[in-house]
């Protein structure tokens, strides 16, 4: 029987879900100029995989407009079909940008950082997540044993990701009994972005071709270790010249990187179901986890909210970062490095100075001392972080209503459907679609 390579048009929705519809490869170039159509409602599938509620209802038509530049091929061999998949814009069908797209909402921060201060984001995304194909007994931390166990996931995994072009940079066995992490290259703009989503996909898609799962649940049980996703960033101007590393400046930080990061650590707060976006995000954001409970800005410390990256001694000052930690693969990508520029846009616009670092336990902070710098702890549910998002000017400004309305609306949804759940039974839905 006759057999036709299918290519997915793809787009991560708000529920940190890539969705997408089929069409036979060689008729790709006709979708990439018509586009294929969509229904608004398909952001509001929730994680979990029902429309509970949505501003549209059946009505409206979109059009996912493929980007060639993203398209990935994941060849098997013989172990599996290949997979090959395009993430695309969501676009009005007169083809202007959809105000609810998480794509295109990015695009359009990262255009004002361009076009306002001539500066582009360079950024990477590390992912942690957990591998059934080991066994989960204990004392595997970091161990080569457990690297051994893994068989030839790992190396499959690093090649597919190479073929993809995603750049990837390092694999190991994590701290968790079976979690792994696997890091690429930083890119600019909204590519770093689209590696976040391609390199989630092509480690489930390798993983499925052996009858594992990788699973990218925030955490897999209560008290356990967390899967973070942790974003570096830093900036440049047009001609690729680095622009965050200033010897003089605090902490190292040039002025405008400085503005960036306390843009971030203002707003944080009110952003950050945009970066953990699942109820049971808020169990990894708690102290001692080393993930982050605090609005707060650290040099070398891995409990803070940004953390300012070491350069090893003679090394090149262009590797200078900060490191954003209070996210999760829960996060549509665009959706969380969005609220990074946006955040970092505000920052730049005020001209904020670079917050003071904490030293050690932000709590310890006293009050009063807190409250002057700006140092909160951050929500720690899902449901206050909504209530805190939705009574935001600002991140009402960024986003516009009917997007940051639309959003709420998804994961309070989201939340409906884990009502009368235990912590336990929560995980159990995030692990199974995660
Ligand atoms: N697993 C930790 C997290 O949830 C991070 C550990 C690390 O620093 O690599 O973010
Ligand atoms: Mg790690």
């Amino acid at each position: 029987m006759k057999q036709s390579d299918v290519m997915l048009a793809c787009i991560a929705d708000y529920g940190g879900r890539v969705r997408g519809k089929g069409y036979p490869v060689a008729e790709k170039e006709k979708y990439v100029r018509r586009g294929v159509g969509l229904a608004p409602t398909n952001l509001m599938i929730t994680s979990f995989g029902a429309i509970v509620n949505s501003p549209w209802g059946p009505r409206g038509d979109l059009l996912m407009m493929p980007d060639p530049a993203t398209e990935v091929v994941v060849d098997h061999g013989d172990a599996w079909p290949a997979e090959r998949f395009v993430l695309c814009d969501l676009t009005t069908l007169d083809g202007a940008p959809w105000a609810c797209c998480p794509r295109s909402w990015l695009k359009a921060g990262l255009a004002r950082l361009e076009g306002e201060y001539g500066l582009r984001l360079y950024s990477a995304f590390e992912h942690e997540f957990h591998y059934t194909g080991v066994s989960e007994s204990g004392g595997n931390a970091y161990a080569l044993d457990s690297f051994r166990q893994q068989g030839d996931f790992l190396s499959r995994l690093v090649g597919a990701l190479d073929e993809a072009g995603i750049e990837p940079e390092m694999v190991m066995p994590e701290y968790g009994a079976g979690q792994f992490e696997v890091t690429n290259s930083p890119a600019i703009g909204v590519a770093s972005a689209d590696r976040a989503v391609q390199l989630r996909e092509v480690t489930r898609s390798v993983a499925r071709a052996k009858g594992e799962k990788a699973c990218f649940s925030p955490v897999m049980g209560a008290g356990l270790v967390g899967n973070g996703v942790h974003v570096h960033f830093s900036l440049q101007d047009r001609d690729g010249t680095p622009m965050s590393y200033d010897a003089t400046g605090a902490h190292e930080m040039s002025a405008p990187m400085s503005a960036f990061v306390a843009g971030i650590l203002a707003h944080m707060s009110e952003f950050l179901p945009l970066t953990a976006s699942s109820a049971i995000s808020y169990e990894r954001l708690q102290p001692n986890r080393w993930s982050a409970a605090y609005n707060n800005l650290s040099v070398q410390d891995r409990e803070a909210g940004l953390r300012i990256c070491p350069l090893a001694e003679g090394a090149s000052k262009a590797g200078f970062n900060v490191e954003y930690r209070a996210s999760d693969a829960s996060a549509n990508p665009y959706l969380l490095l969005g609220a990074l520029v946006w955040a970092g846009l505000e920052g730049l616009a005020k001209d904020l100075p670079a917050p003071q670092p904490t030293d050690g336990d932000p709590s310890a902070v006293p009050q009063a001392e807190a409250e002057k710098r700006g140092l909160k702890r951050l929500p720690m549910s899902l449901s206050e972080a909504l209530d805190l998002m939705e009574a935001s000017p600002v991140v009402r400004e960024w986003m516009g209503d009917e997007f940051l309305g639309a959003y709420v609306m998804n994961k309070r949804s989201e939340l409906s459907l884990l009502d009368g759940l235990d912590l336990d039974e929560q995980v159990a839905k995030y692990v199974d679609c995660f």
